[in-house]
């Protein structure tokens, strides 16, 4: 079978990358990007959970294990949660990379699946309305994935230890705004720099 990097080192944490697929397509997204992370992210086959735990044999060597992509993680909910169990279970912390609109995906709330399993979920609000959402995101659900992100984010709150709300720092975004929203919500805010260099 084809070489395919499933799992990537940042910093202190280790990255999977377990699919492609998302239902946002960003104008920022990374896909985009001429530099992605450093590593060939592109997925030739989305791995299966044998994979996925065998690129982490020992998982507390890192800060955190982070779900990600190149895509949206929780387009792939129960390998997630089967491989989020057993990483737990060798003492890691799990942290997921989320556009939140895994309870629109799937039509029922998610999280209560994901509790106990996940340390920290870090979600991209993006935008400050639905417009600019939409007009950043282009979401394939159209308007109503804006107010999906946010019920998410309400969803996680409490649920899950640490739940943050980043931003991309991108014209048109009122960052100050996202930061009031981020904690209406009850949730941290993170404002990430764009570097990359558009394709
Ligand atoms: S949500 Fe993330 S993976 Fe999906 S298009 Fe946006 S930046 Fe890319």
């Amino acid at each position: 079978m084809a070489e395919q990097i499933v799992a990537y080192t940042l910093g202190k944490n280790l990255y999977l990358n377990i699919t492609n697929r998302c239902t946002n397509n960003c104008l920022f997204c990374i896909r985009h990007t001429v530099e992605g992370v450093g590593y060939d992210l592109w997925l030739k086959h989305e791995p299966s959970l044998e994979e996925v735990l065998a690129a982490v044999p020992d998982p507390t060597r890192y800060q955190e294990i982070v779900f990600c992509g190149y895509g949206e993680p929780l387009m792939r909910l129960e390998l997630v949660r089967k491989a989020a169990e057993q990483l737990k279970q060798m003492g890691a912390r799990i942290r997921i990379n989320t556009n939140g609109q895994a309870n629109l995906i799937y039509g029922r709330n998610v999280v209560p699946e994901l509790k106990d399993l996940v340390d920290t979920v870090c979600i991209s609000l993006n935008a400050q309305s639905v417009a600019r959402y939409v007009e950043i995101c282009r979401p394939i659900y159209g308007e109503k994935a804006y107010q999906a992100v946010l019920d998410f984010a309400c969803c996680c709150v409490g649920k899950i230890p640490r739940v943050v709300l980043s931003v991309v720092q991108w014209p048109g975004v009122d960052v100050e705004r996202c930061r009031e929203i981020a904690r209406k919500l009850g949730g941290e805010f993170r404002l990430r720099r764009f570097t990359g260099t558009l394709n």
